[in-house]
Order: structure tokens, then C-alpha cells, then sequence
């Protein structure tokens, strides 16, 4: 029996947005024609009790891009997944490769975090991807298998665990890997998921990939086998660019 996953686009807006910028999430809201797919906005903290008041009673859901392993205490600047629960926020990005190399986060560290994010009710995007110079060497699945291994708690099941493959020399640099490769990379993903779960989790599973995704590559990459949907940086800025991956996709 083939099991039906619904589809995800999630925005990954980074460190760019001020207050004026909310009108890109009310805009989107209005723009999205299509609800076959889970659509997630990830704007900086600072917008994101803001976001959320105005996506309510809209297809939008509000995810944050990071958090702490703790859920309160002396950490001086840092929000807890508790905090970000009460704020409502739904869904937590973790481990993307530029917290992973510029605030040097180890998969350990964002198992704790995702651990702790699963005890608040938060569903975490858990990144992981290869450098350009692990994919030359060869080590690509080895290097991610191994991020896999050590970034899921045990408290991952498919309801509260998304998986983003974002091979890190796609990110912003406009390159993509082929449709070919990224249909291998999510498929021995999805094999050794069920290794470190259950078939079941792994058939349920959603697996999307990142890396310079836009308006005109969505539609191929969306429709790969194994690919559950997206997670977009650059063109999720824009209500217009977004939405016009959203909208320009469908079902495969
Ligand atoms: C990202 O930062 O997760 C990302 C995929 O960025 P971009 O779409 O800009 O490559």
C-alpha cells in the first residue's frame, strides 16, 4: 500500500525582515491558490508574534528558523521551544547548515533541541546536507547518513519530525543537483530512516529538499519521487515568488 504524504513548502526567510515586511505574509495569504500543499513561513524572531496574528484563519502556518535545548534558565539572548510554544508557533527549523557552521552546532546539539522542541508540541525541520568538497570526495551519503544518525531524538515520529536535504553548495549559489541525483539521495534517506525508526515512520516521513529552489525549477523538483516538498531561502522573501512555487506546482 502506497502511503499519500501532503506536500510542504517552507519559507526560510534567515536574518531579513523588518515590521514592513509583514506585508509580504499578508499578500501571501491572499496569493495562495493551492492547498495541496503544507505552506510554512520562518520569519526572524522578531517578527514572529506578528506573523502569527496575521495568518490566522489562513493556509500559512508560522515556524521559527532556531531554539535553545532548554526550556528556560540563565541563557542570556536565547528563546526556549517552550516560549516559542506559547507564542504559537508550530514549527522550528533546526540545523541548518549555516547554524551548524557559523554558531558551530553539532548534530548532538540539535538532537537536544529537537528533543526538546518535541516536548513542547513544536514539528522541527531537521537540515542536514554535505559540503562542495564532501560531494567531490564521494562522502555525500555517508556524511548525511551520519548527520541523520545523530540530529533525530528518540522522540521523532512522522507527525513531528520533516527532514530537509540541502546540499550546502545549492544554498544560494543558483546550482541545483539533478533530478536524477536528488531522487537517489532521497530514497537511500528514506531507507536509512527506517533503519533508525520504523518502516512506518519512514514511509510517512517527509523529506524535502533546499537549495536555490524557485519559481522555475519547483515544478520538476516538487514532482520527484521522495520528495515531499521544500525548503526555500531567497525566494521566499517575496509573496510573488513564493506563492508562485506554491501555486505552480500541484499534485504529481
Ligand atoms: C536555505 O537557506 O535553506 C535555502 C534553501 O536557501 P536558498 O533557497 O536561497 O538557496
Amino acid at each position: 500500500m502506497s502511503i499519500r504524504r501532503k506536500k510542504i513548502v517552507a519559507g526560510n526567510w534567515k536574518m531579513n525582515g523588518t515590521i514592513s515586511s509583514l506585508d509580504q505574509i499578508r499578500q501571501l495569504c491572499d496569493l495562495i491558490k493551492n492547498d495541496s500543499f503544507e505552506v510554512i513561513v520562518c520569519p526572524p524572531a522578531t517578527l514572529l508574534s506578528q506573523a502569527i496574528a496575521i495568518v490566522k484563519n489562513s493556509a500559512v502556518t508560522i515556524g521559527s528558523q532556531n531554539c535553545h535545548e532548554k526550556n528556560s534558565g540563565a541563557y542570556t539572548g536565547e528563546v526556549s521551544p517552550e516560549m516559542l510554544a506559547d507564542l504559537g508557533v508550530q514549527v522550528v527549523i533546526l540545523g541548518h547548515s549555516e547554524r551548524r557552521e557559523n554558531n558551530f552546532e553539532t548534530s548532538k546539539l540539535i538532537q537536544d533541541k529537537a528533543k526538546a522542541s518535541h516536548e513542547s508540541q513544536l514539528t522541527t525541520i531537521i537540515c542536514i546536507g554535505e559540503t562542495e568538497e564532501q560531494k567531490n570526495n564521494g562522502h555525500t551519503i555517508n556524511v548525511i547518513k551520519k548527520q541523520l544518525d545523530h540530529s533525530l531524538p528518540k522522540t521523532t515520529n512522522a507527525e513531528n519530525t520533516i527532514i530537509a536535504y540541502e546540499p550546502i553548495w545549492a544554498i544560494g549559489s543558483g546550482k541545483t543537483l539533478s533530478a536524477d541525483d536528488i531522487k537517489q539521495v532521497h530514497k537511500t534517506l528514506r531507507t536509512h530512516i527506517k533503519t533508525i525508526t520504523t518502516s512506518e515512520i519512514a514511509a510517512k516521513m517527509r523529506i524535502l529538499y533546499g537549495g536555490s529552489v524557485n519559481s522555475d525549477n519547483c515544478y520538476e523538483i516538487l514532482n520527484i519521487e521522495d520528495v515531499d516538498g521544500a525548503l526555500v531561502g531567497g525566494a521566499s522573501l517575496s509573496a510573488i515568488s513564493f506563492s508562485s512555487i506554491i501555486n505552480s506546482t500541484g499534485e504529481s
